[in-house]
């Protein structure tokens, strides 16, 4: 199957004010990139960002249903924004993103405010569908879509940092997952059309960019052999060696990665090429095998920790994050406990926890076994005990070292100081200026004496 994806035509000129927006986004990296799209086409079309959102004439939100308390919050701040329509009956409502999708015309039941339900696969339609709103529709778009290149600008969060989608979608059947659900199969944007982006990127200051995937491992495999690269799969590694000589661009990072697609191929790859910066977000879920079976994730302990093994062997330094569900439906107090000993052994610098969500369209949510919420409660308190301890030992390997920061932003809590990350991902704070009164901008890396360290980041002096 061949995921070509054709630029669609849009009005070239901005519009006047057309009033302001807000958007509230809930969950991953690719609603955050999301956003920010459809920020750029909402200010292409002539509306401006609200001051706040109470006073916004126009509300997105960009939802998400990993689990169940991401989707009450939707309807929480949904009953704000409709008590508000009933005053204003000219305000706009619009529900993007994953619970959109999974929800569709029954959340136009629900909540009759509301004037647009899209899918995620409709992010870059977001003018069309509007346009049919100002012409009176009430709009659902939630059906399977390919997902055009958009042309419109991106209105990014940060000018150094950079999300850059390179596959949407995945085909994998977690069974407690509903991603493949409501994000629909994979679909690759071919290696042009990213470098593209990458150079654009660039050409405005970009320092660093993220390449992101549900599974990104996976990125290419709906591309024929040959059809981009042509000496064999378009994979990954292949893109990470087309991407790296663009002028500009000091760090490339991305995420999220699956250990079944997680190959040696891979790892030399990023081992060999100087930008990709040492921090894999790989995770392992469950630490025991028969979990992992059940949750039908394609791979063992014994594949995870040789892939862990090999990223350590070629790149010591490097930092490892995952994430893990615990309380996963029949999960014994013995499988629990080969989730905490894997973490001790691997000694993680993060791990994202969560307990077992049942969602809807999932194979895991009908199954018998559902285990207490104390159960949950309890052993996401235990993990996150071991958590907190091992991303502490961890981080000591910091203290007097010398680290490459990027310069992201100032600290918006103590504007004496900037904030950027280490290679490893570590978020760093130091003073704006160093002791020889030499002052540095947004977007320089910077070598920094690591002077200080907490839990989840660092302090330092620059050198
Ligand atoms: S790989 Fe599994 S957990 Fe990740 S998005 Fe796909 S189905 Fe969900």
């Amino acid at each position: 199957m061949t995921a070509s994806i054709a630029p669609i035509k849009q009005s070239s000129s901005i519009r006047t004010n057309r009033g302001s927006y807000w958007i509230t986004t809930f969950g991953c990296q690719m609603n955050k990139a999301d956003s920010e799209r459809m920020s750029g086409i909402l200010q292409k079309m002539g509306y401006e960002l609200a001051k706040e959102e109470l006073t916004a004439d126009l509300i997105l939100y960009n939802t998400c249903t990993i689990r169940d308390n991401a989707e009450q919050k939707v309807y929480s701040y949904l009953g704000r924004q409709a008590k508000r329509k009933k005053l204003d009956p000219n305000l706009k409502i619009i529900i993007a993103g994953c619970l959109a999708q999974q929800e569709g015309e029954s959340l136009l039941r629900r909540v009759p405010e509301i004037d647009l339900v899209m899918g995620p696969q409709h992010a870059n339609r977001l003018e069309t569908l509007l346009n049919q709103v100002d012409n009176g529709h009430q709009v659902l778009a939630t059906d399977e879509q390919h997902i055009y290149e958009d042309i419109a600008t991106a209105r990014r969060e940060s000018a150094i940092c950079g999300w850059v989608n390179i596959i949407y979608g995945c085909n994998e059947r977690c069974t407690y997952c509903v991603v493949p659900s409501v994000r629909g199969k994979e679909q690759s944007r071919t290696p042009k059309a990213i470098k593209n982006e990458i150079e654009q990127l660039a050409s405005i200051g970009y320092k660093e960019i993220t390449l992101l995937g549900q599974n990104i491992d996976a990125y290419g495999r709906d591309f024929n052999v040959g059809e981009y690269n042509y000496s064999g799969q378009t994979t990954l590694s292949y893109l990470l060696e087309y991407i790296h000589d663009v002028k500009g661009i000091e760090r490339i990072r991305f995420a999220t990665s699956h250990p079944r697609y997680f190959t040696k191929e891979l790892i030399d790859v990023c081992s060999n090429l100087p930008k990709v910066c040492e921090h894999f977000h790989i995770p392992f879920q469950s630490g025991s095998n028969k979990i992992l079976k059940r949750m039908a994730r394609g791979y063992t302990i014994e594949t995870y920790k040789e892939i862990i093994n090999y990223i350590k062997e070629l790149m010591p330094e490097s930092s490892i994050t995952a994430d893990a569900i615990v309380a996963f439906p029949g999960e014994t107090n013995d499988e629990f406990e080969e989730t905490l000993s894997l973490i001790e052994d691997i000694k993680f610098d993060l791990v994202n926890t969560a307990a077992y969500s049942p969602r809807p369209n999932t194979p895991a949510a009908s199954w018998p076994n559902q285990l207490s919420e104390n159960i949950k409660v309890d052993r996401l308190r235990e993990i996150n005990r071991l958590v907190e301890k091992t991303a502490k030992a961890r981080n000591i390997r910091y203290k007097d070292s010398k680290q490459e920061i990027l310069i992201e932003s100032i600290n918006s809590k103590n504007n004496s100081q900037f904030m950027g990350r280490t290679r490893t991902n570590r978020l760093t704070f130091f003073p704006r200026s160093s002791s020889n009164g030499k002052s540095y901008k947004t977007g320089e890396i910077v070598n920094v004496k690591i002077n200080e360290i907490r839990p989840f980041s660092l302090t330092g002096s620059l050198l």
